[in-house]
């Protein structure tokens, strides 16, 4: 597996395997399935409720630890942040059945922001975090959380796929070092994706499926992308993107795809904030 290699110097898969709305229940045969796929890397998220299965997978799996590459994903905490932050990574840790995770990011750009960034990097500064990361953190966010805090965050995981490209997002993040992560790089099936007629012509090209364009798409960009299936067979679909390449040509008729917004939230929207806010989650 191609993999980044992010600012600290800690090299990140460029493709991996998300569970986000896997129900618990199935969480553990999918990613069993994954890793026997060849996914390295496992992005969760205390709010998915399943980092208990995550974690059974992957020791069942019998792969060596440090083969694979392990995310979570801190949920909004109450003050004191500083406090609550440790505690939620603790439990996070506990449920993984860890001693550390590879990547922790910040799930979302609210609450105590700077409490909780100051907690993540004393638990980076600890070596229970090899990496530290934000995700859905908007361009005027992530420059403020750079500017006003010692570590730069390794990645930023956010809406990216092929409706919503985020080019000069990504060159913003290139500048100061920053790794975009796509999150729903299929968009969840929206906008009848997985149909699309210039995704489905460039893919006979090469004899690959629209989702397999999309990867190779998102890749190719040096974007990571964590395509998220409960059937093994798309799994390995999702898997085989490194044995052909797009053309320029193909990566501008791509490029015209884009509406420039959000398919799923607006994280400017005063009622979706509040939404947010609103959930807590028992440790
Ligand atoms: P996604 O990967 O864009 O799409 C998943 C959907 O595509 C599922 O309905 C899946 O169905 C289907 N699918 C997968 N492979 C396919 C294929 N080869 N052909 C046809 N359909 C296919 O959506 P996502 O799960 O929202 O995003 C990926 C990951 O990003 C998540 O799992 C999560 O880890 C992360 N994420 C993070 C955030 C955040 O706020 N940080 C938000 C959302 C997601 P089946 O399962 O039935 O195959």
């Amino acid at each position: 597996m191609q993999t980044v290699t992010l600012n600290n110097g800690v090299r990140m898969p460029l493709l991996g395997f998300g569970v986000y709305q896997i129900p618990a229940e199935d969480t553990e045969r999918a990613v069993s399935e994954a890793l026997a796929a060849g996914y390295r890397l496992l992005d969760t998220a205390a709010a998915y409720g399943n980092e208990e299965a995550v974690g059974r997978a992957a020791e069942s799996s019998g792969i060596p630890r440090e083969e694979l590459f392990v995310t979570t994903k801190l949920w909004v905490q109450d003050a004191p942040a500083e406090d609550n932050t440790r505690r939620a990574f603790e439990a996070s840790l506990a449920k993984l059945g860890l001693d550390y995770v590879d990547l922790y990011l910040m799930h979302q750009p609210f609450g105590d922001v700077y409490g909780q960034w100051r907690a993540m990097e004393a638990l980076h500064r600890e070596g229970l975090a090899r990496a530290i990361g934000v995700a859905n953190f908007y361009p005027d966010r992530l420059v403020d959380l750079i500017l006003n805090n010692e570590v730069t965050p390794a990645v930023n995981q956010i809406e990216t796929h092929p409706f919503f490209q985020r080019t000069e997002y990504q060159d913003l993040m290139r500048e100061h070092g920053v790794q975009l992560q796509s999150w729903g790089g299929f968009a969840e099936g929206r906008n009848d994706l997985f149909t699309n007629p210039l995704l489905a012509e460039i893919g006979k090209e090469y004899d690959k499926t629209v989702a397999q364009v999309v990867l190779r798409w998102l890749t190719q960009r040096g974007v990571v992308a964590i395509p998220k299936s409960v059937r093994a067979e798309r799994m390995a679909e999702n898997i085989d993107v490194f044995d052909f390449r797009l053309t320029d040509e193909q990566m501008a008729a791509v490029a015209t795809l884009d509406t420039g917004g959000s398919l799923f939230f607006d994280h400017h929207d005063p009622e979706m904030v509040a939404w947010l806010a609103k959930r807590r989650l028992d440790a």
